[in-house]
């Protein structure tokens, strides 16, 4: 069943179209990745999932809601929805503790007891065990985006949605994070992850989607779009890259 459906999906800032005519489906547990340069409309696309952006047109429907209809109440759908952004975005007067705890107890009302078990639980699934009472400003960026990745999968989402998580990160943090993604992948977690790191992607992901121009270019199972790329702008992307 298709658990993300985009359908001629255009988004404009003003005169400047960024998305152009996306199309895509993403399966219940299929882990996707985009990639694509720098200004292709890769964080566009996702943030339209969630609607953090409006469409301009076309349709999203995420779990059956069209969210795109303004009659669907968009919080209930986004309660489904985590998202891991580059910078981490952790409230940073909050200990790693209350940062997971807070949004399932303010609106999932969870009592705190019940919110701080699977916080606790989802620390030691990511590793991180001993900093329930840190402040993220002690934190080094790996650890800080295990936080952000554990506190998305405290509301219990069944999408998770990535944007470039380890960006930010100094090259030796990177394993750590992908670390965790993998094993969520391995889950059956459903994945739309926008990645600059290619080798996670052929060895994550279910399906590769090449973007450029606002345009998907080319998709397909890893090997292929790394293997053999059809497309010109794919082969001459790849080659930058890899
Ligand atoms: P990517 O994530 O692939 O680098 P983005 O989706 O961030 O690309 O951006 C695609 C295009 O949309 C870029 O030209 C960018 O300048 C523009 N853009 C993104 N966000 C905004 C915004 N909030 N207002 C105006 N233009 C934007
Ligand atoms: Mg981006």
């Amino acid at each position: 069943m298709g658990k993300i459906k985009i359908a001629n999906l255009k988004k404009s800032y003003g005169s400047n179209e960024v998305l152009k005519d996306i199309n895509m489906q993403i399966e219940e547990g299929e882990v996707v990745c985009v990639i694509g340069p720098s200004g292709s409309g890769k964080s566009t696309l996702l943030r339209c999932v969630n609607k953090l952006e409006e469409v301009t047109a076309g349709e999203v429907i995420v779990d059956d809601y069209n969210i795109s209809d303004n009659r669907t109440d968009i919080n209930k759908v986004r309660e489904n929805i985590g998202m891991v952004f580059q910078h981490f975005n952790l409230f940073p007067h909050m200990s790693v503790l209350k940062n997971i705890t807070f949004a399932p107890v303010e609106l999932k009302k969870q009592s705190e007891a019940e919110a701080r078990k699977t916080a606790l639980q989802l620390l030691e699934r990511v590793g991180l065990s001993d900093k329930a009472d840190a402040f993220p400003g002690s934190l080094s960026g790996g650890q800080k985006q295990r936080v952000a990745i554990a506190r998305a999968l405290a509301m219990n989402p069944d999408i998770m949605l990535f944007d470039e998580p380890t960006s930010a990160l100094d090259p030796e943090m990177v394993g750590e994070v992908l670390g965790v993604m993998k094993d969520l992948a391995s889950e059956g977690m459903t994945m739309m992850i926008v990645t600059h790191e290619m080798g996670f992607a052929r060895e994550v992901a279910d399906r590769v989607i090449f973007m450029d121009g606002g345009y998907i270019v080319e998709e397909g199972a890893p090997e292929q779009v790394f293997g053999s790329p059809k497309h010109e702008r794919t082969i001459s992307f790849l080659e930058k890259v890899l």
